[in-house]
């Protein structure tokens, strides 16, 4: 039966060059980042996550703060990486953070005082950045499991005086990766160490939670409802634009 196997040949052969194709198509699929974890990483995917739950939308702290002064340090190369890691200097957290962090500001002010934002929201890229650089992981986020910060629920501040505009003397500098900056350590600078502690207290008062080894960094609690975020500020900003 000569033609049948012809048949059944020809059949094979497109079976197999079909299969070469699916294997081919899976390789491209190839995940961004070799940590098992897949981050939104497009602004549809973003969108569609703000119409199942409105608490996903972030804003931009600019505009959600009055009193507030924005140093955001990953904009420069002033921090531990010595590089430029964000192409342009923002501050976005999710619309429920911004909202505590704007009734933070006002109980400050009763106080002088206003809030000096370092970071919020950092796109996951930068994660994997910081773990490439630093790998301790007390002090950068592991990449396995992402930053809090990747989430939009994670800020890293202090504090200045709103008459004098200076900022206040606290345990150590941002970014300060020694056992001086922890919530536990008492500062030997009195001064510091009531600074710390009154901002902390302000902070908890107010839905975030305390990070021990960085006295500037607060988590909101809930984080773990929010998704890990790989967007750029420019695509957060073209989302909330329309
Ligand atoms: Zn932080």
């Amino acid at each position: 039966m000569p033609y049948f196997s012809e048949k059944l040949l020809v059949m094979h052969a497109k079976l197999l060059f079909a299969s070469l194709l699916i294997f081919l198509t899976s390789c491209s699929e190839t995940p961004k980042y070799p940590y098992g974890i897949a981050p939104v990483s497009d602004v549809e995917e973003y969108e569609k996550s703000i119409q199942k739950s409105p608490s996903n939308r972030f804003v931009d702290l600019e505009n959600e703060l009055n009193l507030a002064r924005f140093d955001i340090r990953y904009a420069t190369a002033n921090n531990f990486t010595s590089e430029i890691i964000y192409p342009e200097a923002a501050a976005w957290t999710r619309i429920d953070v911004a909202k505590s962090l704007s009734q933070i500001e006002d109980s400050l002010a009763k106080h002088g005082l206003g809030l000096i934002i370092f970071d919020a929201y950092r796109p996951y890229a930068a994660t994997v950045k910081f773990y490439q650089v630093y790998k301790d992981t007390n002090y950068v986020a592991s990449p396995y499991s992402g930053s809090r910060h990747n989430r939009g629920c994670a800020i890293d501040l202090s504090l200045y005086d709103l008459k004098t505009g200076r900022e206040l003397q606290m345990p150590t500098k941002y970014d300060d990766f020694s056992s001086a900056a922890h919530q536990t350590t008492e500062s030997p600078d009195s001064t510091a160490q009531y600074n710390k502690v009154f901002l902390r207290k302000v902070m908890t008062e107010f839905g975030f939670e305390v990070y021990n080894y960085e006295w500037w960094h607060f988590d909101y609690s809930g984080w773990d409802q929010y998704e890990i975020m790989d967007l750029s500020f420019a695509q957060l900003k073209s989302s909330s634009a329309d």
